[in-house]
């Protein structure tokens, strides 16, 4: 039975004294949630900041990215291990805005999957088709290209502890969500996969999330599909209320 995770990804958006505010007043709003695993994910430089203010609480802390070095001349990046030590326990990888502004490829992807076990992070790893992929019916090609690739070397122990986020590119930021029936029949595509190449048992442990435009509204309806595992949510964490919202109606 895997539990539910709802994962905000704030992205570029606030500061740490926006944070420490957010924490303070998102955790009272949901401490007696139960059967959800909560997750935000703020900007590197207020990572630590988050992970204080949700200390003995029931919200963990991700980052949005990492370098899959240890330490040295990369100007700019973070490693797994820093990520690590501010204390958070996620870390989102390939995400779609990495893979079409940064250049980020499934090898890059890899290397980052790895640097993460290696911190004892857990991956938040994203895959999903653009429009044009989906209207030329290669979903499923670019799922499995995308998995195949972005997972290669990772053991059945290790992908038991992964999380993959289902998020067409096409549904991010654009409030045009996949239908439950989209979004349900991509993740039955993933966990068949998934159980072909690393085993049932530990494909059955492993969180597949939706992320794509969700919001308190169609939540529900997403993860009342058996092999939706909860959400990544973009614009609709940035707000407490919103955000409460959704994570309570993941757990109903
Ligand atoms: C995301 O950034 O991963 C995302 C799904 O964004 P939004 O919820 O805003 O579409």
């Amino acid at each position: 039975m895997r539990t539910p995770i709802v994962a905000g990804n704030w992205k570029m958006h606030k500061t740490v004294g926006d944070t420490v505010k957010f924490v303070k007043e998102f955790r009272s709003v949901v401490k007696d949630v139960t059967g959800v695993e909560i997750v935000i994910a703020p900007p590197f430089i207020a990572v630590h900041a988050a992970v204080e203010a949700a200390r003995n609480s029931n919200i963990g802390v991700s980052a949005q990215d990492l370098y899959w070095e240890r330490q040295g001349a990369f100007t700019g990046e973070v490693s797994a291990a820093m990520i690590a030590e501010a204390g958070a326990e996620y870390v989102i990888i390939g995400h779609s805005e990495r893979r079409t502004l940064f250049g980020e490829t499934d090898a890059m992807v890899n290397k980052k999957v790895a640097a993460a076990f290696g911190a004892g992070l857990t991956p938040i790893v994203c895959i999903g088709e653009t429009l044009d992929q989906r209207e030329r019916n290669e979903t499923y090609a670019v799922l499995d290209r995308q998995i195949k690739g972005g997972l290669d070397g990772v053991t059945a122990d290790q992908l038991a502890q992964l999380v993959v986020a289902y998020e067409p590119v096409w549904a991010i930021g654009t409030g045009r969500n996949a239908t439950p029936a989209q979004a349900g029949e991509a993740h039955a595509h993933i966990r068949k996969r998934l159980q072909g190449w690393f085993g049932a048992d530990a494909a059955d442990r492993c969180h597949v999330i939706y992320g794509g435009s969700v919001k308190p509204d169609n939540i529900a309806e997403l993860v009342r599909h058996p092999d939706v595992d909860g959400a990544l949510v973009g614009g609709a964490s940035l707000e407490v209320g919103a955000f409460a919202e959704i994570v309570f109606r993941t757990r109903a």
